[in-house]
This record gives C-alpha cells, structure tokens and sequence, in this order.
C-alpha cells in the first residue's frame, strides 16, 4: 500500500498550539493540541512564555504524527500574529516574555504617534493605524524596558513574530525569516515596497539586522532539524492565521472573501494586485494570491458576533444553548421590526463609536424571545454587510463570493440568510479547519503535494447558499438595521444631558 503524501500544519494559536497532519486528499490523519499559560503581570498586559510556545508546538506535531502513523513531507505553519518575541541568538533564550497582540502596555505610546501626527504616514507605509495591537511598539518597548537598561548586546539579538521564533527554533537558528502576511501586521513593513519600512525602524529604534528576512508564504524557510520530529522536515509554508484561513478558504483572487463567525467575527476580502485604499476601521493587509505570492487584502473585526448569542443565553437565559437560536429563528417570520445593534464591547467599522453599547429598538407588546434571538443572528449577517459594503466601496473590488467557518457557520438558517442580505453566495467548507488548511495548502502547494491551489482546493467540499433574488426581505431589513445603529451611535454621542 502506498503511504498518502501528508503536510504537517502547526498552528500556534493564542491560547493552545495545535498540529495538524494532512493527506493530500484533504483529510486529516493526525491531531496534536497543548494549552499554555496566559499571564497577566499587570492591568492591559498579555504574555507568553516563548519557551513554553514552542514546547507546546513541539509536544502538539509529536502527538499529531503519531496519531497519523506516516511521517509528514513538510511543515507549514500559522501562527498568532502581531506577538512579538526577542532572543539571543547565543543562548536560544527570549530576553523578555512574548508581547501578545491583546496588550495594551503601549497605549500611550500609541496614543502619542497619532497625537505628533504619524497616522497618516503610518497607515500610507503599512496600511494600519497607531495601535498597541500591532508588533511595532512592543519591540520598541523591549529595546527600552529590557534591552538598553540591561546593556544587551543588540548584535546577539533576532527579534520576530512567532512564526519565525519557531522557524528559529526548528531550524537550531540555521534560518531567520518571516513572510509578507505576517510582516504586513507588525507596523514595521512597508507593504508596497515589500521591505521594513526604514522610515518606520528609526522611528521605533529598530535595527534592520534585529527583524527577520521576509521571504515568500510559499517558500523554503530551511529544513527543521530531526532531533525535534524524528525526521529533518523542509518549512515550505509560512502565513498569519487570518491570512491563512483566506488562502485555506481559497480566496485567493480579487473578490473572494471569507469570515470567521466566532465570539467576534474576522473578515478579510482579498483585493487583488491593486492597493485598495482602507480606513473607517478597515485595514489594508498582505494576503496570498494562488501561488502564495503577497496579494492586497482588506480586513475587518466585528467585536461582537456570536457573544450576542451567547449573552441572551447567559445573560438574559432566552435559550439553553446557542444551536437552539436556529429553530428560535425559523419559529417566526420576521423579528417583527426588532432590531439589535451589539456594541456590547463598542461599535467597530464601519460606524467605529467605541463609547457604543448594545441597544434593541422596535420593541412592542408583541415582542417575544424568538424575536430577540432572530435578532441577534440578523445582526451577525448585517454587520457582516456593513463592513463588507464599505470594503467594496473603499476597494472598487467586487464580492463574488464568501466563504465562511467559526462556530456560529452551523446555523444553515443564519448563513441562508447571510446570502440574501448579501446578494451572493456564501460557502461553507466541509472541514473546518481553514487555518491550518491554509498552512498545509502553502507548504503542500511548494512541495507538489498539490500540484497547484486548484489542485487543493478540489479536496474539499462545500455547501452552498445561493442568494434569494435582489430586493428580498433580507436585504430590505439592512435599512433599518443601519437607522438601528444610527440611533446606537446617536445614543453614545449625545452628551447633551
Ligand atoms: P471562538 O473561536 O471565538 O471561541 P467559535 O468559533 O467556537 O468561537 O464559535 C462560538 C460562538 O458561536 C459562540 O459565541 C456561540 O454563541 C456562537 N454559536 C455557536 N453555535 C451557534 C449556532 N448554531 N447559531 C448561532 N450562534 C452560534
């Protein structure tokens, strides 16, 4: 019998490192998975312990080749971006605890760079704006807080986001590199240039010989080392976990999208060769075009997706569990004018009022729990809208399709809908692990497991949701669903009182 041609994905996420082995027919063989520890040292800190990063990445590939039985050919790996790691590269110790993307200890900072006017040259550079969120001022904080005071010296040094922490550790320090996506997200790359940007290493002190070499997502990275797998295993894929769950759903041409449905929502819509221009809460990124080279994208959060379910569940106890909404959702024909707007954390784009909180409108004596919980989903699906208009408004590219995953994409009510406030079709894959699809797609793609992106995206399947015909109830309701969050962000603004 002949062993299947298999790809290892690792996919080192914010709470657990997961491993993947997949066929070349699209199944998954082997699964690996290791929670670590969060920390939280001080109010806004997020940290990791480096080490223990990549020992839970370790222990997670040993477990999923094992279950798998066969030795993978290759590694691709996604990765959580923007945490920022710096290590020496005599020792292989990190100096400091990995900086996770959800730390706010440069808000400051932050706040500064917009206040002395840096936004528009930063946004122009890199496509994002001045915010903790990125790698940018976590590793200016290093240099300042660890670095200088304890006189390191910077020469020993390698800074990186984690995928090319782990492509340090595989490698015994052989290789040193990153690739276009995860670049894109540290605030130091200049997107259209393709190079760290030198305007933005001086402004953030950063010397060039510190950050990684930026090398194509499908691409050699150098070979892991066999002491750490059994076997020496070339790294030929490499892409942050959004851009990664776009290349692993396939978008990979200008107008195709995809969003992830979970407690919050992620969508990216890929845009082509052409830089689209963002803003309004929507940043410019570097996704894969089908060969993995870099390719314009366009990427949004909306806060609050599926935490709306979860908070009729938990907090107003509207339904046992959230699976239930869907049944709640078909029981009535409409929400009977009810809308909810859940800025339960802050409105995000397009409307982007952080002071917002959720607020319902259009409540009457006949309005019942199904009406709410219809709501919640309608808000998932029109919000969805929202972003994914002003995309296409900031961009001029079109939207052929949306490809979905998260947890809220088992509700075939929820994604029916979703097409027909859309007007397009809405595609869920059989297996939902677009991530570490999307790294195994890049490093299988490089390796010939696949012979080319099509080759791998026909192992898959997907159910379809075609649209109901333009001017349907669904895309009527956006109207009042947008005079709903007129009033949200209306509520939040008028102080007056
Ligand atoms: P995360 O990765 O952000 O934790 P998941 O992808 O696991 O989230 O999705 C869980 C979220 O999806 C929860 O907020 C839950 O309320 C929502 N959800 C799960 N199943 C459904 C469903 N059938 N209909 C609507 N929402 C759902």
């Amino acid at each position: 019998m002949t062993r299947p041609r298999t790809i290892l994905a690792l996919d080192q996420g914010t709470t657990s490192s997961r491993a993947l082995v997949v066929a070349a027919d699209g199944r998954i063989l082997g699964r690996g998975q290791q929670e670590f520890g969060q920390h939280f040292p001080s109010p806004g800190w997020v940290e990791h312990d480096p080490m223990e990063i990549w020992s839970t990445t370790l222990a997670a590939a040993r477990a999923a080749i094992a279950m798998a039985g066969v030795t993978p050919e290759a590694i691709g790996i996604t990765n959580q971006r923007e945490t920022l790691v710096v290590w020496d590269a005599v020792s292989g110790q990190p100096v400091a605890p990995a900086i996770v993307w959800q730390d706010r200890r440069t808000a400051a900072r932050c706040a500064t760079l917009r206040a002395d006017g840096w936004a528009p040259r930063i946004e122009q550079l890199t496509g994002l704006v001045p915010d903790p969120y990125f790698s940018a001022t976590k590793l200016e904080w290093i240099l300042r807080e660890v670095v200088a005071p304890r006189g390191l010296d910077v020469t020993r040094l390698r800074a990186g986001t984690i995928d090319s922490w782990l492509i340090w550790r595989l490698t015994d320090g052989a290789v040193h590199a990153t690739d276009p996506t995860n670049a894109s997200r540290t605030m130091l790359y200049d997107i259209d240039a393709r190079e760290w940007s030198p305007p933005l290493l001086e402004l953030f002190g950063v010397p060039r010989a510190l950050l990684p070499e930026v090398r194509p997502s499908a691409g050699d990275f150098g070979v892991a080392a066999a002491e750490h797998l059994g076997v020496a295993l070339p790294i030929l894929g490499v892409a942050g976990d959004q851009q990664a769950a776009l290349f692993g759903q396939g978008c990979w041409r200008a107008g195709e999208g995809k969003n992830t449905y979970g407690t919050g929502a992620f969508l990216l819509l890929n845009t082509g060769a052409k830089r689209p221009v963002g803003g309004r809460g929507i940043l410019t990124t570097l996704g894969c075009d089908a060969a993995g080279q870099p390719a314009y994208a366009l990427e949004s959060a909306i806060f609050v997706a599926g935490a709306a379910v979860q908070w009729l569940r938990d907090g107003l106890g509207l339904l046992a569990v959230a699976s239930e909404s869907e049944g709640m959702a078909r029981a009535v024909e409409s929400t009977d004018g009810v809308y909810f707007v859940p800025a339960l954390t802050g409105l995000g784009a397009p409307a982007w009022e952080p002071e917002a909180r959720g607020t319902i409108v259009g409540l009457t004596r006949g309005t019942r729990r199904e009406h709410l919980v219809r709501a919640a989903l309608e808000a998932m699906a029109f919000g969805t809208a929202d972003v994914l208009d002003t995309m296409r408004g900031v961009s001029g590219a079109p939207l052929d399709v949306l490809r979905v995953d998260g947890g809220a994409t088992g509700n075939d009510w929820l994604m029916q809908f979703q097409a027909d406030v859309l007007g397009v079709h809405v595609e869920r894959p059989a297996e939902i692990e677009t991530t570490a699809l999307g790294a195994a797609g890049l490093a299988g793609i490089t390796a010939g497991v696949w012979a080319d992106a099509g080759a791998f995206l026909s192992a898959h399947e997907y159910a379809r949701f075609a649209p109901a015909p333009a001017g349907n109830a669904a895309r009527r309701g956006l109207g009042g669903w947008r005079r709903a969050v007129r009033a949200t962000v209306a509520w939040a603004r008028d102080r007056a009182d």
